[in-house]
Formats: structure tokens, sequence, C-alpha cells
């Protein structure tokens, strides 16, 4: 394909040619045996790569903001406190929404490119009683990684329900949802996951089901309530059909089949996998002597990097300018540094290949903005830390 770019941005991603197969296969009535089938073994392989053997997965057609919304229109009374630990724009957002259902929010912020100290977390929950904690576990406008287990341990403490945005993050960092405490995991199809954009996935513990079970209001959002979705979701696992709204059929098929591919692969495989291209990556952007948005090597993501511009180096003109070299990155996303930084996603079924073809399209690109660097540099750095 001479025509091709390579698309590495955070989401959405490049797909394996199963996953696309399905995606153009003839749709079938979202009622057929086989449609039955898959979607059962999907919503069986989301608990495995969520790691919530006990959870309540559910599967609607929509993106990760309809996940973020189904959250807070289930979880959220008028009233109710909640609190933000907030890492960039998908912070803001899920503040918005959350407030959007009647919470009082709270936001714990930090300097741009850092998390806030668990200490700040923590008073923050020891002076108000919050019903729940949102956080971003990779936040895509930053690039910034937040300790979850951490957080799981003071949510507990605390008592109070964490659900994690997993968007840019799941199935491609580490994300132990039973054991980390975390009470509801949400993500989209677009990212790690692996399947074109239209699905959003949440995981429910039980113990948030409970919450909402308990819920004195009704939901304030009529196609997000889990009243609509749960008789659906435990049906099609118990392989009978049922309906509430059409499902996206070929999306589901695309999602069993990636869910196949990553659980063959193997959780703990995958997550090193995306390590060691991170690793390469990150090296490649410092032996290029650009800076990054993350402040430290412990807050950087697994799935993305997000390197700085040089000084005298155009940003729209720059990412153009890789594009022409083959490859797709994404320009900068928060508002307050937006023409400061670019973003390159590197998650899903990404591999050193795409990593040096990245690095390479950008060396290309920096030297025709007239920025001084050793030619090679980068992809020589690539190459050496894949296997440090
Ligand atoms: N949260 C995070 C962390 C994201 O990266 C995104 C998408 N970039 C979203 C939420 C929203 O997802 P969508 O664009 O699929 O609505």
């Amino acid at each position: 394909m001479k025509n091709r770019s390579l698309l590495m941005i955070p989401g959405p991603v490049e797909f394996e040619p199963a996953v696309l197969a399905e995606m153009g296969s003839p749709t079938t009535s979202h009622l057929a045996p086989g449609f039955i089938e898959a979607f059962g073994q999907a919503l069986e392989g989301m608990r495995q790569v969520f790691l919530c053997p006990e959870g309540q997965p559910f599967v609607i057609a929509g993106t990760g903001t309809l996940a973020m919304d189904s959250a807070g229109a289930n979880l959220v009374e008028p009233g109710d406190r909640a609190l933000v630990v907030n890492t960039g724009y998908f912070g803001d957002r899920f503040g918005m929404i959350l407030e959007r259902y009647g919470a009082q929010v709270t936001h714990v912020r930090a300097a741009i490119g850092d998390c806030p100290a668990l200490e700040e977390v923590e008073k923050a929950l020891s002076q108000v009683e919050y019903k729940l904690v949102t956080v971003t576990q990779v936040d895509t406008s930053t690039g910034v990684l937040v300790d979850i287990a951490a957080l799981g341990k003071l949510a507990r403490m605390y008592g109070v329900l964490l659900v994690v945005d997993g968007v840019c993050s799941l199935a491609g960092e580490e994300l132990k949802m039973s054991e980390w405490g975390v009470d509801l995991t949400l993500t989209a199809s677009q990212k790690a996951v692996g399947v074109p954009p239209g699905l959003a996935l949440l995981m429910v513990s039980q113990h948030a089901l409970e919450s909402f079970k308990a819920r004195r209001n009704p939901v304030l959002n009529y196609y997000a309530d889990w009243n609509n979705w749960l008789p659906v979701m435990q049906a099609y696992e118990a392989r009978k059909a049922s309906y509430f709204a059409t499902p996206a059929v070929n999306l589901v098929y695309a999602l069993n089949v990636s869910l196949g591919l990553i659980l063959a692969e193997g959780m703990e495989a995958r997550i090193e996998r995306h390590r060691k291209i991170s690793r390469s990556c990150k090296a490649a952007i410092q032996a290029l002597g650009l800076e990054q948005v993350p402040v430290r090597p412990e807050v950087a993501a697994h799935t993305m990097s997000a390197p700085r511009f040089p000084a005298g180096v155009n940003g729209p003109d720059f990412v153009t300018r890789v594009g022409r070299a083959g490859v797709t990155l994404a320009r900068g996303l928060h508002p307050a540094i937006r023409s400061e930084y670019f973003r390159i996603g590197h998650m899903g079924s990404v591999n050193l290949g795409d990593i040096l073809a990245t690095i390479g399209a950008i060396e290309i690109a920096l030297k025709e903005c007239g920025y001084q660097f050793t030619a090679g540099a980068g992809l020589a750095a690539a190459a050496a830390a894949i296997n440090e």
C-alpha cells in the first residue's frame, strides 16, 4: 500500500487484519446464533482483559465519552460529592459530566505534566465525605500516567467508589482492576483494545452495582441507564438474544476477535511489549534533544509519548512534514500548552518497526525544519533501548 500512512496517534490506532476483516463481513441480525455466541464470548473475554473476574461488563454502541457519561449518569445522584484526580483535558471532561448529573465536584490538580501527590488526594478525602473518585489512568492530553494501585488503597480506606478512565490505557498499561480495588473501569474500542471507533466498554464491580441499585432517584439519561442494559448483557452472556437498542453488530464481532488476540498474547506479555516500545520511543526522543510533557519518567505513559517541540520548530508545519514522510502524528490537545508539543500513540498492535518508522519520519521532518542534531541519533537510541 504505497500511499498508506502509518497511524501513530493516540487513537484510533492501527488494527489487526483479522479485526478489520470482521468489519467488512456481511452484517448479521443481532439475533443470529453466530452473533449471540460472539457477543457472549466478548463479554467473557472482557472480564479477563479487565482483570475483573466478578465484574459486570457492558458493551454499548458509542465512544469513550459515552462510557464516561454512563459512569456518571448511573453512579451520581444530585448532591453527591465527587473528587476528580485531574491530570489534564479528560479530567476536566469527567468533572463536567459529573456536574451535569448534579454532583458537587472538587478537582485535585497538579502542574501540567505531573500528577497530584497522594497526600493531596488523601487530604481531600479526609476533609469531606465523597461518593466517588474519578481518575484518568493515562490522560491523552499530557501523556501522564497515574498510580491506580495507590489510589485503590486510598479509596478503600475512605469507602469511596474508584472510577478509572482507562480509554488511553486499558489493555496497554497494567491495570489489575479487582486486585487494586477499582469499582469501575471504562474504555473505548479504538485504542489499546484494538477495534475501530464506535464501542463504549465498561466493567462495573459488584460493589458499584450495589451502589447503583440503591439509588433513590432515576438515572437522568435514558440511553445510558444500566437498568436498560443490564438485562441485555446478562442475556447475551447466557447465550440468549435480547434487545434494548441495536448493537453495533460488526464492531461486536470485531471486539470478540480482538479480545481473543489480546488474550492469546497474554496480558503480562502485552503490557511488557508496551513498556518496551515506550522505552524505545522515549529514548529516541531524548537522544534527539527533545523534552517531554510528563515531568518524570515515573509519571510517563507507556501507551503514548508527548514530546515538546525544540526551539525554532513550528508545530503544524512539523506534523505535516512527518505526515509527508509517511507517518500520521497528533498535535497537542491540552489548551494551556497546545502549540508546544505533539503526541505519538504507541498502543495496540504496535511493534518496533512502527517506532523506527516513526522516529525516522520525525528525524526527516526535524531536519527539514532546520533543527540541528546528529542524523540517526534517534533511530540508534530506539534500537539500543528495545532490549535494555
Ligand atoms: N478519555 C481519554 C483518556 C481519552 O483519551 C479519550 C479519547 N481520546 C476519551 C476519554 C474520550 O473518548 P472518545 O473520543 O472515544 O469519546
